[in-house]
C-alpha cells in the first residue's frame, strides 16, 4: 500500500530553506533550484558531497550558502567520498562517540558530466558495495560549467561547443542519450527517480519516498539551463515543464526496480513547441526548418511512450509525425 506522503499541493512545499539566496551560479539555474527543493525534504542534517561541476561555484569557502555540511571531490569519486564518510558517521555511532541525533544523510551532487561519463564507474561500485546514500544528478544535458560541451546525456539535435550544427552535420549532435535510469536500475537499487522541478510535488513526493529505503538512491533531474540551453532565466520552471508536457522528459520512480510513471500527459503537445524556444535548437527552424530531425526526436518520444502504454495500461494521445 502507498504511504501517506505529507506533500499534497503546492501549499505544502516547506518555507524553510537550507540555501542562502544570492550566490554565483548563472540566474536562473535548474540544477540549483533541485538542490534547493531536494533540501526541504532531508532538513538541515545533511553532507553533500560534490563531484567537480556547476554546483562547485556555488560553495567558495568561506562562503558557504549552505546550512548543511559540504565536501568537494574530483569528478570521477565523489560515490568514494560519500562512501568514506558514511562509514565513518558508522564508526562514530557505533563506537558513542557521537550521538544518533547527530547522523548525517549523505547526498552526492552531480552534473551529467559526473553521472553520466567521468564518475560512472564509482557510482557502480557504490550500488554494488549497497551504499546508504541519495545520488542527485542535475542534468543540464552538457558540460555546463566549462562551455556547454557534449556529453553522453546531451540529446539529438542539441548544438553543443563541441556538436555545433554545421553543413556536414546540420543536426548538431546525433548521439542519443544513454539511459542512466536503466543502468542504474540493472544493478538493482532499492529507489530510483526522475524529477522536475516545474512538478514540485511530485519531486517532494519522490525525495520523501525515497528516503524510508536504506541503500543507493538515484534523483535523476531535469536541470533547466539557460545559459547553455539559451533562454531567458525567467522562463527556467517554463522549460522544465514544456520538457515533461511534450514526453521528453518522462516523470517515473523505480521501487525495487518495478518502474511506474507518476506524471502521465494524457495528450502529449508536440517536441516543436519546446525546442523551438532554446537557442540550443534554433538550427532546426532556420535558415530552413529540418522536419526530418524534429520528426526523429518526435518519433522516438512516441515510440517510448506507446510502450510506456502498453506496459502501465493507460491512454495517452500521441503527437501525429
Ligand atoms: S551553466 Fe547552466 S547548469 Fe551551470 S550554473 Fe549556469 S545555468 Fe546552472
Amino acid at each position: 500500500m502507498e504511504l501517506q506522503s505529507k506533500y499534497r499541493t503546492l501549499r505544502d512545499v516547506p518555507q524553510l530553506d537550507y540555501l542562502s539566496p544570492g550566490g554565483s551560479l548563472c540566474a536562473g539555474c535548474g540544477g540549483l533550484l533541485a538542490v534547493r527543493l531536494f533540501h526541504k525534504v532531508l532538513g538541515k542534517n545533511v553532507v553533500w558531497v560534490n563531484a567537480a561541476g556547476c554546483m562547485t561555484i556555488m560553495v567558495n569557502y568561506p562562503l558557504v550558502p549552505l546550512k548543511s555540511n559540504w565536501l568537494y571531490t574530483a569528478f570521477a569519486s565523489a560515490p568514494a567520498g560519500a562512501q568514506g564518510i558514511r562509514d565513518a558517521l558508522d564508526i562514530l555511532i557505533k563506537k558513542g562517540k557521537i550521538p544518533e541525533s547527530e547522523d548525517l544523510k549523505v547526498v552526492v551532487v552531480t552534473g551529467d558530466g559526473a553521472a553520466y561519463d567521468i564518475g560512472l564507474q564509482s557510482t557502480s561500485g557504490a550500488i554494488y558495495r549497497n551504499l546508504d546514500f541519495y545520488y542527485l544528478c542535475y542534468d543540464n544535458q552538457a558540460y555546463g560549467n566549462t562551455g556547454f560541451q557534449v556529453s553522453s546525456a546531451t540529446p539529438v539535435g542539441s548544438s553543443t561547443a563541441t556538436t555545433p550544427a554545421t553543413p556536414s552535420q546540420p543536426a548538431g549532435n546525433i548521439q542519443k542519450r544513454k539511459d542512466l535510469f536503466e543502468i542504474w536500475r540493472a544493478h538493482n537499487p532499492p529507489y530510483i527517480a526522475t524529477l522536475s522541478s516545474s512538478y514540485a510535488v511530485d519531486f517532494l513526493k519522490k525525495v520523501e519516498k525515497g528516503s524510508g529505503f536504506r541503500g543507493p538512491k538515484l534523483y535523476i533531474s531535469l536541470a533547466g539551463c539557460p545559459t547553455g540551453w539559451g533562454y531567458d532565466p525567467r522562463e527556467t520552471i517554463r522549460e522544465e515543464k514544456l520538457a515533461v508536457d511534450t514526453g521528453i522528459w518522462p516523470l517515473k520512480e523505480a521501487v525495487e526496480g518495478k518502474v511506474r510513471h507518476t506524471v502521465v500527459p494524457r495528450a502529449l503537445r508536440p517536441v516543436e513547441e519546446y525546442l523551438a524556444t532554446q537557442a540550443r535548437y534554433q538550427h532546426l527552424f532556420t535558415p530552413t526548418k529540418r522536419i526530418d530531425v524534429i520528426r526523429q526526436i518526435q518519433n522516438d518520444v512516441n515510440s517510448y511512450w506507446e510502450g510506456v502504454a502498453d506496459r502501465e495500461g493507460f491512454d495517452i494521445k500521441l503527437v501525429e509525425t
